[in-house]
């Protein structure tokens, strides 16, 4: 592996994986210089009760990163037994390569949840985390929260990113609603769905 390479990681439960995901990876890719994004998604939660099973959740994720070469698929969370704890995973990366300088991709939401992670303080010496803004948070606020967890240690950088009002949740719920989604997911991937059948009962 090359030394010194600079990796993104976009953690998420990706039910489903949705055009929000691709563009915040997208833009931490280009303004941060990346060279790679690996897309981990979650296997069981602890925090998200009746999520679809993981083998779905991983076949969307890869159709939708499929275009693109910087973007990777990463089984590291998925393939683990139990709960997945963001802290192991990027110990697990440490491991496999400890030239790599790490940055955590997430939206405000996740900003206002990590002190609540399992060893947040090990997210915080592991990774730089990357923020985005999300549709219902203040630029304000966003900030004043990342100075806080920054006292605790984090180093934060933000991304210059419009809001996407996009979620995974909206998305289930249209599914349900039986209305179109093919402007929030790649078309691969709304062709899945419908193959499939997903969410038409409320997972
Ligand atoms: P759900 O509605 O099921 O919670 P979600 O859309 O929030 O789904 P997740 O898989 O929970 O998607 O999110 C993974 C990461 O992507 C999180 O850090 C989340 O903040 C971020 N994210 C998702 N959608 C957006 C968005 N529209 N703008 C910015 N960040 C986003
Ligand atoms: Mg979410």
């Amino acid at each position: 592996m090359k030394t010194g390479e600079k990796i993104g990681i976009m953690g998420g439960t990706f039910n489903p994986i949705h055009n929000g995901h691709l563009i915040l990876a997208q833009t931490a890719y280009d303004q941060l210089h990346l060279d790679k994004v690996l897309f981990i998604p979650s296997g069981n939660s602890y925090m998200k009760r009746n999520v679809l099973n993981v083998c779905q959740r991983i076949e969307m994720v890869r159709l939708a990163i499929r275009q693109y070469p910087y973007f990777e698929l990463s089984l590291i969370e998925a393939q683990r037994l139990g709960n997945t704890y963001t802290y192991e995973t990027l110990e697990e990366l440490t491991i496999l390569n400890p030239n790599a300088k790490y940055y955590f991709i997430m939206g405000a939401d996740s900003l206002f949840q990590i002190e609540q992670w399992r060893y947040s303080q090990r997210i915080y010496q592991l990774s730089t985390l990357v923020c985005a803004i999300r549709q219902e948070y203040h630029l304000e606020s966003i900030k004043r929260q990342g100075a806080l967890l920054v006292q605790k240690g984090a180093d934060i950088l933000y991304l210059d990113i419009q809001k996407i009002e996009i979620s995974s949740t909206d998305i289930r719920k249209k599914v349900k609603e039986k209305l179109p989604i093919s402007e929030y997911v790649p078309i691969e991937v709304a062709n899945y769905i419908r193959q499939e059948h997903l969410y038409d009962e409320e997972n």
